[in-house]
């Protein structure tokens, strides 16, 4: 692996990278399904990751005629990182289950470990027989949607395909790690201008906001509309609000801390709403929302911005829904891809219909939206929001982070990269976009 490693660092042609033997191991980050009852009993918030995660050598899987075979530069720690590694709503061993069942090429990813991450950057070292549009010594950012392609019902929108995944989530082989094979689909040019690890940490998240967002398939915003995004300085937050600004809305950040709402002015994000420190409660008990506090939110919004939400960008599910739900505008979207605090969620619906409200669901994105996304990054247009970065022997105490809430934009891991800040391919353009702007979540 090193050989590998010092010809990327060197930036060897391909020809030199592709005389290279590939090893049969590779370091990688996974999770045993031996260990899958470990914290049973547990409140979810005791669960540590540093017990469930291991970092060791894994047998090379053999590449389908569809996939590319990349060295994984870096990557990052997503929200499913965490659920993955505290086996939470379920262990996901059953997708590989399933997966295997499926094909002669699935049954490879139904292991007794399951190597996670769903994010990467990195170099192709080879490809499978059927791939046209990449070749060994391309630079590549990877995105998740890990689609079949000979399944009729992808063909319209891939998030609609009927076995649709999310690699390193429902699949094996994840990002998290100094190797991964991937569906030759899943890839994208490196932004030039980036650090390997600026460029691990966007597609997940990044190409997710967007859909919400700006696709036809979700909100669809326009310009001059007001957006409430919850936990925006998180993963999907920190996108979000630089979507919005980028396409003319109006954020409304809402954070829990005075660093996260001070970064949020940063970044252009002018209302903010520290919810720990106006003390929001919109549940009374764990029954019983409290509508009068949903009343406050709302009223502070107008106080901020002199109107309610044309859309509401969320995630938290149960805690935050019935906010939501209430402080969207009349004629409102609430558009929704996620439940980190619950996913049954409780709404007052009389404020939905009598108000002609819409929740709309929203799902990763189709391999043409992670493009466009990918697009917008590469252009400057939109910045990584890296805060920090991690070795991936602590990708478990960089995944507790995430789960404790301790971290700001997106936690990064440097894999075959040994330090930061290699992998910049045009330091002009860089230069041009701003240093500051591109390092604007570091802390
Ligand atoms: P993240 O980096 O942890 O950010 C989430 C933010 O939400 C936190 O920083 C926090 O911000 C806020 N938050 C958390 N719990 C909250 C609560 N009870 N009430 C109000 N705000 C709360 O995570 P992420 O990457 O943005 O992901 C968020 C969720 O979306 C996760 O559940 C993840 O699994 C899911 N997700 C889904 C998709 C998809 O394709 N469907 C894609 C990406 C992520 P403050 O504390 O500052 O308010």
């Amino acid at each position: 692996m090193k050989d590998i490693r010092d010809a990327i660092l060197a930036d060897a042609p391909a020809e030199e990278l592709a005389a290279l033997p590939i090893p049969q191991t590779y370091r990688a980050a996974f999770v045993r399904r031996s260990d899958t009852g470990m914290f049973e009993g547990m409140e979810s918030w005791e669960k540590d990751p540093r017990q469930s995660i291991q970092i060791d050598e894994v047998p090379l899987p053999e590449l389908a005629p569809d996939e590319a075979l990349v060295a994984v530069m870096a990557s990052s720690i997503n929200f499913n990182t965490v659920w993955t590694s505290i086996f939470e709503p379920l262990p996901t061993f059953g997708f590989l289950n399933r997966l295997g069942r499926e094909s002669y090429w699935g049954k490879r990813h139904d292991l007794d470990y399951h190597i996670i991450g769903s994010d990467g950057s990195g170099v192709v070292l080879q490809t499978g027989s059927g791939v046209r549009n990449w070749k060994t010594g391309d630079k590549v950012s990877i995105h998740c949607n890990y689609v079949d392609d000979q399944d009729p019902t992808s063909h319209d929108d891939s998030m609609k395909g009927a076995n649709q995944r999310i690699w390193g989530f429902e699949t094996n082989f994840g990002g998290l790690a100094d190797l991964t094979v991937v569906k030759a689909n899943q890839l994208m040019p490196k932004p030039t201008h980036l650090t390997w690890e600026e460029s691990a940490v966007n597609a997940l998240c990044a190409s997710t906001s967007f859909r919400m967002l700006v696709s036809d398939n979700a909100s669809a915003m326009k310009q001059g509309d007001t957006v409430l995004i919850w936990g925006a300085t998180g993963g999907l937050g920190g996108y979000a609000v630089q979507l919005v600004l980028n396409g003319g809305g109006v954020p409304v950040g809402v954070v829990s801390s005075p660093e996260k709402a001070e970064l949020l002015n940063r970044i252009g994000c002018k209302a903010v709403i520290d919810r720990k420190a106006e003390n929001f409660q919109f549940w009374s008990d764990p029954h019983t929302q409290d509508e009068s506090e949903w009343r406050r939110f709302g009223k502070r919004i107008r106080e901020l911005v002199g109107e309610d939400p044309d859309i509401v960008f969320e995630h938290p599910g149960r805690q935050t829904m019935g906010a939501s739900v209430f402080a969207a505008k009349r004629g409102g979207t609430i558009v929704t891809c996620a439940a980190t605090s619950g996913y049954m969620i409780e709404y007052d619906n009389r404020h939905l219909w009598m108000k002609l409200k819409r929740i709309v669901s929203s799902h990763f994105a189709n391999y043409q939206e992670a493009w466009a996304m990918n697009r917008l990054i590469d252009r400057g247009a939109i910045q990584p929001i890296l805060s920090e970065s991690f070795a991936l022997e602590d990708v478990g105490e960089a995944t507790r982070q995430v789960h404790q809430n301790k971290h700001e934009g997106k936690l990064g891991v440097l894999c075959l990269s040994p330090e930061e800040g290699l992998g910049i391919q045009d330091a002009e353009k860089r230069a041009r976009i701003g240093e500051d702007k591109i390092t604007m979540f570091r802390s």
